[in-house]
């Protein structure tokens, strides 16, 4: 019965890069005609753009999504003996970045729902060390961006949105990830909304100094040439990669379009096939515009591994975004947390289950996945 069933990756760049190979091709050669492989024109207008995309005031590209984390916590300041919030539940670039700086990595568990950083908690972390809050927006929901920054606010302190998997999200109020903090950051790593032909990323601020500063230190903290005022490091940008980015940037809307229908439509498909007891659908919170960089359900944790191996013996791609809290990775381990830290990341880390929800998937790969997932379950 299942012999010629439909293969269906996890993500398909070749299905996205199809249309587009002879504009990005032409675009690569022109960066080799105007040897604009660093910084330079491409660059230039690939900040403009997306400084214009989120409404925010400036944009400064760099290296990677880390590495915008890592330029903007070390802007601010953050260093030894400082305190950092953020969510457990991310990848571990968010708080690498924190702790590679000297300072330490202060939790607050998530909201069951969003798998978002749960802004209730959000006060009771707060010391006279903590430095910097850096709410994450996990799969492409904003987290709840006007709770986090009141209370930022009332005790005067720079947010930093790690927007890495969400470009084009917007929060309740209607504006953008990446304008809605003191400083945003995006990574342009293939598997993101926008992807790069490699690694790149995007700092987006409307605070002038910051947006100046961290220019200067994604550049060795260099200006004028060859004088020094603060140290920085080679964080830049190439032209190939944002001369691909201007060229897919024009379609990001459309493809998170179609990300948001597949959402509505995999709903109706576990709705029609009795499944929603079964599987947790993704919360998307009111009036927020999510942007499905995964798609993410729910599972009881004693069914999920074996549901994660089913799905791919039958050639459905899927993954774990992510199996076990940031506060249990080896790399921490100095940092004195336990098990049970934080209990409502840790039950997300065992019955999570991301499936594909890239543009291009068809209605045959949808029903694919749902009747695989289906039999899994006898229904
Ligand atoms: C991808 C990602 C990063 C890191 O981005 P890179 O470009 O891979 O360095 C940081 N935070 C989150 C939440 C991410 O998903």
């Amino acid at each position: 019965m299942t012999a010629t069933r439909l293969k269906v990756p996890l993500l398909d760049l070749h299905a996205q890069y199809a249309p587009l190979r002879d504009e990005i091709r032409a675009a690569v050669d022109d960066v080799f005609d105007k040897l604009a492989f660093v910084g330079g024109p491409y660059v230039q207008t690939l900040e403009k753009e997306l400084a214009a995309y989120t409404g925010a005031a400036h944009g400064v590209g760099v290296s990677s999504g880390t590495d915008a984390l890592l330029v903007a916590m070390t802007a601010l300041g953050v260093g030894p003996g400082d305190e950092v919030i953020t969510s457990p539940y991310t990848f571990f670039a968010t708080v690498g970045c924190i702790a590679r700086l000297g300072a330490r990595c202060v939790f607050v568990d998530i909201d069951p729902k969003t798998y978002n950083i749960d802004a209730t908690k959000l006060e009771a972390a707060i010391t006279d060390k903590t430095k910097a809050l850096v709410p994450v927006h996990l799969f492409g929901q904003c987290a709840d961006m006007a709770a986090v920054n009141a209370v930022a606010s009332k005790h005067g302190l720079p947010v930093i949105e790690d927007a890495a998997q969400a470009i084009g999200a917007k929060d309740a109020d209607g504006r953008m990830a990446g304008s809605l903090g003191t400083i945003g950051c995006f990574s342009f790593y293939p598997s993101k909304n926008l992807g790069a032909a490699g690694d790149g990323g995007m700092i987006t601020t409307s605070d002038d100094d910051l947006a100046h500063i961290m220019a200067i230190m994604r550049n060795h903290g260099m200006e004028p040439a060859y004088h020094h005022e603060m140290l920085g490091g080679n964080f830049r940008l190439d032209g190939i990669q944002a001369a691909v980015l201007s060229i897919k940037l024009k379609h990001l809307d459309a493809w998170a379009d179609a990300r948001r229908e597949n959402a509505c439509h995999y709903a109706r498909l576990f709705e029609e096939r009795g499944l929603t007891e079964r599987v947790g659908l993704p919360y998307v919170r009111p009036d927020v515009h999510h942007i499905y960089n995964q798609y993410t359900i729910r599972v009881a944790a004693d069914e999920r591994d074996r549901l994660l191996d089913h799905l791919r013996a039958h050639d459905v791609g899927c993954a774990i975004y992510y199996p076990s809290g940031c506060h249990m990775q080896p790399a921490l381990s100095s940092h004195g947390f336990a098990e049970g830290d934080f209990p409502v990341t840790e039950a997300a880390a065992r019955e999570t289950l991301a499936i594909p929800i890239y543009p291009e998937l068809t209605d045959e790969h949808k029903s694919t996945v749902v009747d695989v997932i289906a039999e899994f379950y006898g229904a």
